[in-house]
């Protein structure tokens, strides 16, 4: 059967149902006073879809309420075809696809965009490494950034004036993290791997300045020369953080054709998102969308804080 033919794709009770039961695993929790199985549905004719009453604070609330979806005019089972088409594409899909495919306005398919990548942003901070394992760690360049007015040099030559990205990769899990960084300079790139690498890891890295004191806090520093031509000796490489990169860098040039620096985090958390639930993770298209939709909640996003 088409997974497009599921009900709550199509019935606006079903999207609601559908979306309960992950947001409510554990008992339905009132989203103002935090009462867990304390409410009841109301009915009515005039009762909306998917409305309790809290008997502890008496307030009525739905699964919207705290979430990305709430305040949305959208109907939500146009919310899971959306979350199911970002999910299942490989290098995502862009605002004018979700318009024409879901029948939305161009002005709303961009914020669902935005909000869905909101729900995608992993809250883990367990550091990489642990145990000894090799954390690959690079920076990419994509796009300009215009916080940076150009200096006298020539046009396209340097980084100085494009958007940098620092990625990390744990070999054993498979898993990345990645974030914008503002510039290539030691005291912006150590605290991040700091934080997020174990003391045992074994950082790989290629030959740049900002790696070498930064490799001394760590159990073993692997360093590939790059500007010798070298991809590796054995187990020092930084192939598999290269190939994140050369996924991330497809997506936005095929697909997200412009961003802006101020965007540029949310689409990083959309890609780290499906590569961190990829299929050679046993994350298969369904999974990854119930994924995504359990992370909706305590995302919401303001209309300004994606249009400012
Ligand atoms: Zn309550």
């Amino acid at each position: 059967m088409s997974i497009l033919s599921a009900p709550y794709f199509h019935d606006e009770e079903a999207a609601y149902e559908f979306v309960e039961a992950r947001v409510w695993p554990d008992g339905r929790v009132c989203p103002h006073c935090g009462v867990v199985d304390g409410s009841g549905k109301l009915n009515g004719k005039s009762t909306r879809i998917g409305v309790y009453k809290c008997y502890h604070c008496r307030k009525p609330f739905t699964v919207k309420v705290g979430t990305i979806f709430e305040a949305s005019h959208v109907k939500l089972r146009i919310w899971l075809q959306a979350i199911f088409l970002i999910c299942a594409s490989k290098k995502g899909i862009s605002a004018n696809q979700l318009h024409r495919t879901l029948g939305v306005t161009l002005k709303t398919a961009w914020f669902m965009g935005h909000r869905i990548r909101e729900a995608m942003r992993g809250g883990d901070l367990a550091p990489f490494g642990v145990g000894g394992g090799a954390v690959e760690v690079d920076e990419t360049f994509i796009g300009h950034d215009q916080t940076i007015k150009p200096k006298h040099q020539k046009k396209g030559r340097g980084y100085a004036h494009k958007n940098k990205v620092l990625a990390l990769v744990d070999r054993d899990t498979g898993k990345v993290r990645s974030v914008v960084i503002d510039d290539l300079r030691i005291s912006t790139i150590g605290p991040l791997v700091g934080q997020n690498l174990s003391r045992e890891a074994r950082l790989m890295t290629d030959e740049a300045t900002h790696y070498q004191s930064i490799g001394k806090h760590f159990a073993a520093h692997g360093v590939v020369n790059h500007t010798r031509g070298e991809y590796g000796r054995g187990p020092i490489h930084t192939n598999t953080v290269e190939g994140y990169f050369s996924i991330f860098k497809r997506g936005m040039k095929g697909v997200y054709q412009h961003c802006s620096k101020k965007h540029l985090h949310r689409y990083l958390a959309e890609f780290d998102f499906r590569y961190n639930q990829r299929s050679a993770l046993g994350v298969e298209d369904f999974e990854r969308a119930v994924k995504a939709i359990t992370g909706v909640v305590g995302k919401r996003l303001t209309y300004q804080t994606t249009n400012s």
